[in-house]
């Protein structure tokens, strides 16, 4: 995943005639920290956080527990992060963090350890105006609820805005745990009305049927009757229903049952993951983990648009490939900021001590990204390039603008 969110920033900045100096820059992380923590019971794991750009504002990203998180994988996310808040329009920097960990192999007290430990290793260099840290994939409220609490105990710091993603009772934002699935429906909605597309009524398969695949699914099915999920899948698989299939319902039998490869409707067939990359569909979203689509499934692929609702889903390779097929990738840094861009609210509340109606975020929220969809679009039209590239070039573009006018400045 490093590499190919490297190379297309490569890429992106060549074609913009960048110097080398400046497409080394845009690639350097600016600081990378990482410790083991260690549990009363002697359990120890691999903790990362990757600073990568804060020329824009304090590094912002999400923190993850998975076993697969490494210093790569970690600098990957870090990068893409940058692109991301540059990409719409935020004043924040790009950062992530991980724990290399399966969060459901230890109990709820090793969890709050974890996440309380994960804060004191890194608590000379995050806060609320240095660094800002969210959810991401495997933590949410509760994990950043615990990681509040310890950072108010080591500095002192009442505001709450040394992290987002927090419970509403907490100082979290109404929205902000549906706002990445939000986002990913305003974006397909905007790109489809930008490339004309829109009065037909499409078909969609989701992989990744958590947080962010099931609020995309709910809220689509809310908003656009038009739009019929016939397939979703999570680790285990799932289901297929060319006749459509309820998000709502789907998501309840998950929530219940854990598994979505035993959902039984009537109508439906279970389906794996490599089923689902190959259903027939308008729009595949892709909401589980990076790197799902590579060499060796890319052909199998036979969706007109992706959906990047998770970061890094495509490999380089398989990019190319299906971008030279004339399949439309709307790009990770556009598709999922919903996130980002609620987290920025979050913080902008905290900050002011302030509380926002749902209908005020939504309103942001739409705000900042129908602009950055339809800026994105245009730029890829008008350069004839990939709305992936369209969105680095925007992104990287705005970095170097901020960097040299300090720079003069000096
Ligand atoms: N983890 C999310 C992302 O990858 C959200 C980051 C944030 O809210 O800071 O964009």
């Amino acid at each position: 995943m490093l590499k190919t969110a490297q190379d297309l920033i490569r890429r992106a900045g060549e074609r913009l005639g960048l110097t080398p100096g400046d497409i080394e820059y845009l690639l350097k992380t600016e600081a990378e920290h990482e410790f083991e923590i260690e549990l009363t019971d002697g359990k120890r794991f691999k903790a990362f956080r990757t600073q990568h750009n804060s020329v824009l504002g304090p590094y912002k990203g999400g923190i993850r527990f998975h076993p697969e998180v490494g210093a790569e994988e970690v600098r990957a996310l870090a990068t893409l992060m940058s692109i991301k808040t540059a990409a719409v329009g935020l004043p924040l920097g790009g950062g992530k963090g991980g724990v290399a960990v399966n969060p459901r192999e230890i109990s709820r007290e090793e969890l709050e350890e974890l996440s309380r430990k994960y804060v004191a290793g890194l608590i000379e260099h995050i806060g609320p105006d240095k660094d800002i840290p969210a959810p991401d994939v495997n933590t949410d409220s509760r994990v950043i609820d615990w990681m509040v609490a310890e950072y108010e105990k080591l500095t002192g710091d009442k505001t709450k805005a040394s992290f987002t993603g927090k419970s509403i009772e907490n100082g979290g934002s109404l929205g902000r745990e549906a706002a990445t699935g939000h986002g990913g429906v305003i974006v397909l909605r905007e790109v489809l009305e930008e490339l004309g597309d829109s009065a037909q009524p499409i078909t969609m398969a989701i992989q990744g049927f958590g947080n962010v695949g099931s609020y995309f699914g709910e809220i689509a099915e809310k908003d656009h009757p038009n739009w019929r999920l016939v397939a979703a899948t999570d680790s285990s698989g799932g289901v297929y229903s060319p006749n459509g299939l309820d998000a709502k319902e789907t998501d309840k039998f998950k929530r219940e049952n854990g598994r979505l490869a035993e959902y039984k409707i009537a109508g439906a067939r279970t389906i794996t993951n490599d089923e689902l990359i190959n259903t027939e569909v308008d729009v595949l979203v892709l909401a589980a983990l990076g790197d799902v689509i590579t060499e060796h499934n890319m052909d199998t692929v036979r969706a007109r648009y992706i959906l990047e609702l998770a970061n890094g889903p495509i490999s380089e390779k398989a990019y190319d490939y299906l971008i030279q097929k004339g399949i439309i990738i709307i790009p990770d840094v556009l598709a999922n900021a919903g996130g980002v861009v609620v987290s920025y609210l979050e913080w902008l509340q905290n900050k002011a001590g302030e509380h926002w109606p749902e209908a005020r975020i939504t309103q942001e929220l739409e705000q900042y990204l129908t602009a950055a969809t339809r800026h994105i679009f245009k730029r890829a039209v008008q350069d004839k390039i990939s709305p992936t590239e369209a969105a680095i070039s925007i992104a990287i573009e705005r970095i170097l603008k901020v960097r040299d006018s300090r720079r003069q400045q000096r």
